[in-house]
């Protein structure tokens, strides 16, 4: 994308916003955004990191009415495992992201206005619309996903809000760089939440544009509001795939809890790095039984389907019986009964309730 076309981007992009509700205005003129965990202090005129919230009159504008990606996906992509197999999720992104991940999947959307080379159009469209399209489609899950919503929260509850009157499940796919604040806001409306655990090293986390301990924090009080959550770590190569520091991401997991899910997805070439190989299966299945090892109850290989054992079972964690058996994305058998081991009769975490029923 050239410069002018970045600068019209922008332009078209900065009508379609309207005031936020997740800042305050601080004493020397600026104002404070509290979406991410940056919290950024914005002068009049300026950009915040996201560079899609902005300050014009003391004021802080948030993006507003229109998608950059809309589409269904098997809530298996997402990736969320403990809750309703099988179903599709109606996924909306719209543009930019705080962070800036050289290995980003979702770069074209999530590094707009930051990187020349990602080229992104918007399409305007309601809450009303993608609710008709979700319902039109059997959807029973909407999802804020592709861009970075915890920056982007404002409209993705403006759609939870009409999603959760006609009975949808909700989720966010996030890398967790959250604030108390936006964890509050997003209290009432959201279900689901998948948050990247991109690793356990602070400067790496840095080098990212996150911080670590922003992210170990929302996940301990996501748990604690009860969202339903799934962690995801994808293998990097030389960034992340040490067995100490895997052994610390599964133990960081434990101690919140031994029931949250963790997904250990394998690398393909991406973005930056589309010249680094793929994450070698044996280092998925090593990344696997580190989990089990540190006494996680439901570990997951993702992104090698059919690949990594059984690995992408869930198995009912107290008899060993395999209750959903898939292959990549695709639920080949799903054997819960209402949300309990059909052999032994154990309750399986997750959220299994199917709102439209
Ligand atoms: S969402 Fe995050 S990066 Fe964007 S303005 Fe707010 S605090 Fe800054």
């Amino acid at each position: 994308m050239s410069e002018s076309d970045q600068i019209e981007l922008k332009e078209i992009l900065s009508k379609h916003t309207k005031v936020g509700e997740l800042f305050r205005e601080t004493d020397d003129g600026r104002v404070e955004c509290y979406a991410c965990g940056h919290r950024c202090k914005i002068g009049e005129g300026k950009d915040g990191i996201c560079k899609i919230r902005f300050n014009r009159g003391e004021k802080l504008y948030v993006p507003w009415g229109y998608v950059s990606s809309l589409a269904l996906d098997p809530i298996e992509k997402k990736p969320f495992f403990h809750a309703m197999p099988g179903s599709t999720a109606m996924s909306f992104g719209m543009l930019g992201c705080d962070f800036h991940c050289s290995f980003c999947q979702n770069w074209i959307t999530s590094q707009t206005l930051r990187d020349p080379h990602s080229i992104s159009s918007i399409e305007i469209i309601s809450p009303e619309e993608i609710i008709a399209l979700a319902k039109k489609h059997g959807a029973q899950v909407v999802t804020s996903t592709y861009n970075e919503p915890l920056i982007t929260s404002e409209w993705a509850v403006e759609v939870f809000k009409l999603a959760k009157r006609n009975k949808f499940i909700t989720s966010y796919v996030s890398n967790g760089n959250g604030t108390p604040e936006v964890i509050e806001y997003l209290s009432p409306w959201l279900d689901l939440f998948k948050i990247d655990l991109k690793g356990f090293n602070d400067k790496k986390y840095r080098e990212l544009g996150g911080v670590l301990h922003n992210v170990l924090e929302t996940i301990k009080l996501a748990y604690k509001k009860k969202f339903w959550i799934e962690i995801v770590t994808l293998i990097v190569p030389d960034f992340n795939d040490t067995e100490e520091e895997l052994k610390d991401i599964a133990e960081f997991i434990k101690s919140v809890s031994p029931e949250i899910p963790w997904h250990v997805t394998a690398f393909h070439g991406d973005y930056k790095m589309d010249n680094v190989r793929y994450t070698p299966v044996e280092k998925i299945v090593r990344a696997v039984e580190i989990g089990y090892a540190a006494g996680l109850h439901y570990v997951y290989a993702g992104n090698i389907p059919g690949g990594a054992r059984n690995y992408e079972n869930t198995n009912c964690y107290r008899c060993g019986e395999c209750l959903i058996e898939r292959q990549g994305f695709r639920v080949i058998k799903n054997r819960l009964k209402e949300g309990g081991c059909a052999k032994c009769g154990s309750l399986i975490p997750g959220f299994w309730k199917n709102l439209q029923s």
